[in-house]
C-alpha cells in the first residue's frame, strides 16, 4: 500500500466578520395608484376606494458597509404611526450585530410593548426585521430564499389586481386573458357584494370564458356573516374553486371553523391578522384551510417564519398575501406549494421586475430580497430620518 506523500487540503474556512449596525434610515413613501381600488368593504360602505399604498421603508447600514433594505406598509390609515413608531425605536438597532435578527426582533418589540405587540409598532418593527433579512442574505451572498433554505426556485402565481369590484365584468374577463397571456397560473376575483345573486353572475362569466380548468379564487374581504357565508358558500361549490377568501369577518375563528368543516371548497384567511398569536387561535381550532400571512402586518419575516413552522406542522397550505416580491423568497422556503399573488401595483418603487412564466413567478437571482429602491419611490418620500451613530 502506497501512501500520498502530499498532505491533504486543509478544509477552506470562511472568514469570520462581526459587524455593527452604523446608521438606519426610515423613510415614508406614499404610491399613488391609477385607478381607485374597491372591494366588498367599499362596497358594504366600512371603507373608502383605496387610491395609494402607504410604505415605510428602512435602510440599514453597517460598519462593514453592508446594506439592507426593508419594508413595511399600510391602507388608507396608518402611515404617520407606523413612521413615527419608527423613528422612536430606531436608535435601538445603533451598534447592534444585525446577524442576530431574532434578538433584535425582541428588542425592538420590547421597547414599544406599552403600544402592544401587534399592529402598527410591531408593523414598524417589519421594516427594520426585513432589512436585516435582506442584508443577512446579501451578505451570504444568496437569495433570501436561499438563504431561508428553498424547497424549489419558483411559485405558482395568480393575479389578484384585475379582479376587483370596480371593474365591469367585461373588464374583469379581459383582464383574467390579460394576466393568463402573462404567464400567470390563476385569477382571484372579488365577491361580498351586497347582492350576492350577482357575485354568482359575475362568477358564473368568468368560469365559462376561462374554462374549468384555470384556477380561480375568490375572496369576500370578510363582508358575510356565519349564515351568508354557509348559503353562499354552498353555491360556489360547483365552481371548482382554489380557495374562498376571507368570507367572514377576519377574528371570528369559530365561524371560520364551522365554514372549514362544511365546505370542500378550501377556506383561506389570515391576511389582516398581526401576530402569531392571533394566527395561533386559528390553527387551535382548525379554522382555516389555506393560511394568507403577510410579512409586513404580522410584524416582519421574523414572525411569519414562526407562523409557517406551525402551518407546516398542522399541515396546512400556505399562501402570502399582498408583496409579491418579498413572498416569492418565503413561498420558495415553505415545504408545500403556495401560491404568491400577483399585484401590479409596486413596480414603479423598484428597478427590478419579477419574471413571471408558465404559472409561475420565478427566486430572483439576485442576493437578498433582489429589490432595489427607484428614483420614483425617492421622489414620492413624503418624510426620511437617518439615525446615526455617536461620533
Ligand atoms: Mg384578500
Amino acid at each position: 500500500m502506497t501512501r500520498s506523500t502530499t498532505a491533504p487540503a486543509e478544509p477552506r474556512r470562511a472568514e469570520v466578520v462581526l459587524d455593527r449596525i452604523e446608521s438606519v434610515t426610515v423613510s415614508s413613501v406614499v404610491l399613488p395608484l391609477s385607478t381607485a381600488v374597491k372591494d366588498a368593504k367599499v362596497l358594504t360602505g366600512r371603507q373608502r376606494a383605496l387610491t395609494e399604498v402607504t410604505f415605510l421603508f428602512a435602510e440599514v447600514r453597517t460598519e462593514a458597509g453592508l446594506e439592507g433594505l426593508g419594508l413595511s406598509y399600510a391602507l388608507r390609515a396608518g402611515r404617520a404611526a407606523q413612521f413615527a413608531h419608527a423613528r422612536e425605536i430606531a436608535p435601538d438597532l445603533i451598534g447592534e450585530d444585525p446577524s442576530d435578527i431574532d434578538r433584535l426582533w425582541t428588542k425592538l418589540v420590547w421597547a414599544g410593548a406599552s403600544v402592544g405587540r401587534s399592529g402598527a409598532a410591531t408593523q414598524a418593527v417589519a421594516a427594520f426585521d426585513t432589512a436585516l433579512w435582506d442584508l443577512k442574505a446579501k451578505r451570504a451572498g444568496l437569495p433570501l430564499a436561499k438563504l431561508l433554505g428553498a424547497h424549489r426556485d419558483s411559485v405558482p402565481c395568480y393575479n389578484t389586481s384585475g379582479g376587483y369590484l370596480h371593474a365591469p365584468i367585461e373588464q374583469v374577463v379581459e383582464n383574467a386573458g390579460r394576466s393568463l397571456a402573462a404567464g400567470m397560473g390563476g385569477v382571484k376575483m372579488k365577491v361580498g357584494q351586497p347582492d350576492s345573486a350577482e357575485d354568482l353572475r359575475r362568477l358564473r362569466t368568468v368560469r365559462e370564458h376561462l374554462g374549468d380548468d384555470v384556477p380561480l379564487m375568490v375572496d369576500a374581504n370578510q363582508q358575510w356573516d356565519r349564515t351568508t357565508a354557509m348559503r353562499v358558500g354552498r353555491a360556489l361549490e360547483e365552481f371548482g374553486l382554489v380557495w374562498i377568501e376571507e368570507p367572514l369577518d377576519a377574528s371570528d375563528a369559530e365561524g371560520h371553523a364551522q365554514l372549514a368543516r362544511a365546505l370542500d371548497t378550501a377556506v383561506a384567511t389570515g391576511e389582516m391578522l398581526t401576530s402569531v398569536a392571533e394566527f395561533g387561535e386559528f390553527l387551535r381550532l382548525g379554522a382555516v384551510d389555506v393560511l394568507q400571512p403577510d410579512a409586513p402586518r404580522v410584524g416582519g419575516i421574523t414572525p411569519y417564519l414562526k407562523i409557517a413552522a406551525l402551518a407546516e406542522h398542522a399541515h396546512l397550505q400556505m399562501a402570502p398575501h399582498f408583496v409579491m416580491e418579498l413572498h416569492v423568497h418565503l413561498a420558495a422556503a415553505y415545504p408545500s406549494e403556495s401560491w404568491v399573488e400577483h399585484f401590479d401595483w409596486l413596480h414603479p418603487l423598484f428597478d427590478e421586475r419579477l419574471e413571471i412564466s408558465g404559472g409561475r413567478m420565478h427566486v430572483p437571482a439576485r442576493a437578498g430580497l433582489g429589490i432595489t429602491l427607484s428614483e420614483q419611490a425617492r421622489a414620492w418620500t413624503v418624510d426620511s430620518v437617518r439615525v446615526d451613530a455617536p461620533r
